[in-house]
This record gives C-alpha cells, structure tokens and sequence, in this order.
C-alpha cells in the first residue's frame, strides 16, 4: 500500500514583498526614453492629458527580480495544487492538465496576436477556432457554439438571454424558469439576472426530477427549465427524455447545464436527450487550468432554431471558400489575404449582443482545442468512461466505511458521488474537520456542505486522472479518520500547513494582509 502523501515540506518564513521594499530597487530595466517628468505635464503638447498624471507613486514594492521569483515561488507552496496532489472538488472536474495543451497555447504566434488583426491575416486562427465549434456540435449533436461567454454561469446567463429574447420576438411574455433543487447554485441565479423568475421543484428520494412531478409546474408562463445533468447529486437525470417531451409540448425550451459534461464527452450527444441549449466548461471537462478566478470559458451551444440569437461577433465561412469546405493541409497556399475564407462576422440581427471586448478567451479555446485532437475520436469516451467508473469505485468503497451515508445507495453514480455527515458525525467528526484533517495526509477536500438538501454534504468527484492507487490511498485516509481521530485533534486541523485553522468568518469579512 502506498504512503499518504502527507505534508512535510519546507516553510520558509515569509513578510509580504511590500515589506521587502527598498526604495529605488528595481527587477528590470528599461532604457530611458528621452522624456523629461515636465514633457508630460506640459498643457498644450502634452503626450498624456495631466488629469491623467498620477500625483503620487503607485506605492508598489521595489524589489528585485531574485526576491519576486522566490517569493511567489515559496508561496505557491503553501497551496494545493493539481500538479502536487489529488483534488477531488466535486463539481469543480479538477483533472491534471496535460502539458501539452500549454505549451501549444504559448506558441509564440499565438500568444502575442494582437486581438484587433484584422481578420485576413489571422484565417489559420479563425479557422480553429471554426473547427473547434464543429467539433463541439459533433460531440454534442447542436447545431453551433458561441465562445463569447468567458465562464460556465456567464453561459447559463447567455442561454438565458437567448430564450428571453425568442419569446420576446414572439410577442410572448413568459417569465418562469423551472429549476429543481438538484440543479446548481448558480442556475437560479442567472435565471434571475437573465430576467426570470426562478421556480423550484424538489426532487424524490431517487435524487432526480420525475416526470410526473414537472408537469404540475406546466404553465404558459414556462419559458423554459435549466437542469444540471448529470445533477449536483452526480445522479443521471433518468426521466431527462420525458422532460423534454412536456417542455417542448408546452412550447419551452431545455436548458441543461452541462458544467459536469466530464460524465458524458465522447458517449453521449445531448441533442438525443431533448436538450436545446447547453453551456459546456471548457475549463473543466476540456482541460484547462481553473479555480482562483482565472480565464475561463462556457461555450454555449444552441439547436438550429435558435442560431440567430447568438452573441456576436463570431466566426463565420466566407463565399470566397474556393476549397468547398475541404480540409487542406496547404495552410500558406490556402490562407492569404485573396482568398479568405474566415471572417469575424457581426451579421446576426436578432443576436443578444456582444459579452466580452474580442471574440472569446482564445488561449482557453486552444487549450481545449489542443486537449481534443490529442485524444482523438476513437480515445474522447474513455475521459467520461474512466471518470464515472472512478467514481463509482469511490462510492462503493465509502459507502462501506461510511454507512449509512449514501443518499442514493441504490445504482450507480456518474462522475461524483455525495454523502452525509452522518457516519462522522457519530465519531464526533464534523464535514469541516473531514476536510481540513485530509489536507494533513496530502489530499485536497472535497468539495463540503454543498448540496445543500444533503445534510453536511461531502461532494468527491475524482476524475479519470487519477490512478486506483491515488483512489485506495485515500479511500484510506478517510478511513484512518473516522476510525482513528480524537475530536480535539480534528478541531485543531490542519496541522501541518504553513496556515493552520483560520476562524473562515473573520478571514473572509476582515482579511489581514500584512504580517
Ligand atoms: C462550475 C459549475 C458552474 C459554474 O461555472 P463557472 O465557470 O464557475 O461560472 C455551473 N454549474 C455547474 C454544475 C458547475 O459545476
């Protein structure tokens, strides 16, 4: 059996680099450039308006280039990381990153293009950015995807848009989104900023929407409903067909939140379950480094329908395509400013508008793009096969030392699985302390407390990354736990960090960033 990874590294101590400061140190050098202080405030010929001057120094750190690196260097330490260890996050898919998919993001030419060239010298970009949305409708079965919405929630809100400003054009005024409480937190919240009115229904003890239940709520003030799928219980969503049976008998649309498409890639096409729209994490399922706020994007993808309602601008084939479609592999020969192919169209006039300043957050497409063709057709399904064979096994194991636990202790789970707090709270061991005693044997927590109709959730969704050793070892820790933690070490936890157990009330309301 292999050894926990624990935490034993080294910790320097650290003060913040503006404590580091010394006036006049400086990391780089850049040569003068021949203007005085005075140029710039000089009225009439100033280069820069003087409102716009700064009176007094920004107050930055002045620090050398050696005291930067090992600052943040050390630093990054502190954390956990999909790099270091595992980081099983329900409903976050954080699967370790191939590096491949950012070393062809760095590409020199693709890195430093500048977002305003015009689009006849940049068609082998367009044309990836084309040929990923074709891809994404094979994977899917929709007939196109917009990559304006630059998160998975700012997708739902889009979707949204979409839907409103369809009934709009109608002459329709329905303002109801049905949402059942399987569905994710933000859901209900784009359905409110999109306009709607968010109407819960609760789901059965099977942790999925029923059928029979939906058609209570049938109105024709039903605009449409959004459901997660696979739900927040990592439950398929059986009755899904049934559903959009009775939402499109009532002339409404199935938004489904595919942020958990982790479950499905390369198996299962939506549009064969009823769905219209879907806002898919690129930063999830397709691999790209996520959490802390970073670039994201949630590709939106419709049904022909509703094509026209899409945000611009968007790439679009020209009539100068003298290849008819075809791939070809003669990029110089079939790419110059003649015979474009591609352009950036805004030609859409029902469109929802514009939702970010360019096209997308491109290195986060190619990243995707690059996760895509490295797997090829014939490899896609294993991702979503592995993850849920994963997470079956994780269920299975703990349901064993966790008794009693399992919500859904009949059939199989899809890419995660929840349980209670129930089995831990009887050894006197709340979900927090689970969570922050795990981080001392080397994992990261699950994701807790969430869904919030489990009683002291814990959400563990480990991917297809992770080997079966990972997976025993900590199957392992968990049981080590339960079986063996004293309520007042586990009050403590974590131990080992450089940052041990902050009071999370006071760390979020009043932070304290100076030592
Ligand atoms: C992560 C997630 C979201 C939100 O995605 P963001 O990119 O964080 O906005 C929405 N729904 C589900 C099911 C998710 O897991």
């Amino acid at each position: 059996m292999a050894k926990f990874p624990g935490i034993k590294g080294i910790f320097f101590d650290e003060d913040p680099l503006i404590e580091q400061s010394s006036k006049g140190v400086n990391g780089i050098g850049i040569p003068d450039c021949g203007l005085k202080k005075s140029d710039l405030r000089k009225d009439e010929s100033a280069y820069i308006d003087s409102k716009y001057i700064r009176k007094n120094p920004p107050g930055l750190p002045e620090v050398s280039e050696p005291t930067v690196v090992r600052h943040f260097t050390r630093l990054s330490g502190w954390n956990m990381c999909v790099d270091t260890v595992f980081y099983p996050l329900g409903s976050c898919t954080m699967k370790y990153n191939p590096k491949i998919n950012e070393k062809i993001a760095s590409l020199e030419n693709i890195k430093n293009l500048h977002p305003l060239t015009p689009a006849n010298l940049i068609q082998p970009v367009l044309k990836i950015v084309y040929d990923f949305n074709n891809i994404l409708c094979g994977l899917t079965g929709l007939a196109e995807f917009s990559f304006a919405p630059q998160a998975g929630a700012a997708g739902e809100f889009a979707g949204l848009k979409v839907i409103k400003k369809y009934f709009e054009l109608k002459g329709e005024n329905r303002k109801t989104i049905l949402v059942p409480d399987s569905s994710h937190g933000t859901n209900p919240a784009s359905s409110v900023l999109a306009g709607f009115t968010p109407v819960e229904i609760k789901t059965g003890k099977a942790g999925t929407l029923n059928a029979e239940e939906l058609k209570k709520f049938i109105s024709k003030d039903v605009a449409g409903i959004m459901i997660t799928n696979p739900n927040t219980f990592g439950v398929f969503e059986k009755d899904i067909k049934k559903i959009a049976e009775i939402m499109h008998k009532n002339g409404s649309f199935v938004y489904m939140d595919g942020a958990n498409f982790n479950a499905f890639l390369g198996n299962v096409k939506v549009s064969d379950m009823g769905i219209d729209l879907i806002q898919l994490n690129l930063h999830k399922t397709f691999s790209t480094p996520h959490g802390g706020g970073g670039p994201g994007s949630g590709a939106l993808g419709i049904v022909e329908s509703l094509r026209e309602f899409l945000p611009i601008p968007y790439v679009k084939k020209t009539a100068a395509d003298k290849n008819n479609g075809k791939n070809t592999s003669n990029y110089d020969k079939d790419f110059n400013a003649e015979n474009q192919v591609y352009e950036l169209s805004e030609d859409r006039k029902n469109s929802i508008g514009k939702m970010t300043p360019f096209l997308c957050n491109f290195a986060v497409l190619i990243r995707a793009y690059a996760y895509l063709l490295s797997l090829g057709r014939d490899n896609v399904g294993s991702v979503s096969e592995i993850a849920v064979l994963n997470a079956n096994y994780v269920k299975k194991k703990l349901d064993e030392i966790l008794s009693g636990s399992d919500p859904f202790e009949e059939g199989l789970c899809m890419h995660e699985c929840v349980f209670s707090d129930k089995a831990i709270e009887e050894g006197g061991i709340s979900t927090i302390e689970l969570a922050k005693l795990l981080i001392d044997y080397g994992f990261h927590p699950p994701t807790v407390y969430f869904p919030k109709n489990i009683h002291g959730a814990i959400m563990i969704e480990p991917t297809e990354t992770e080997s079966i050793r990972t997976l025993d070892n900590f199957i392992k820790a968990v049981k080590e736990i339960k079986l063996k933690t004293k309520k007042s070490r586990a009050a403590k936890s974590p131990q080992k960090t450089k940052v041990g157990r902050v009071n999370e009330v006071l760390a979020n309301k009043r932070p304290v960033f100076k030592s």
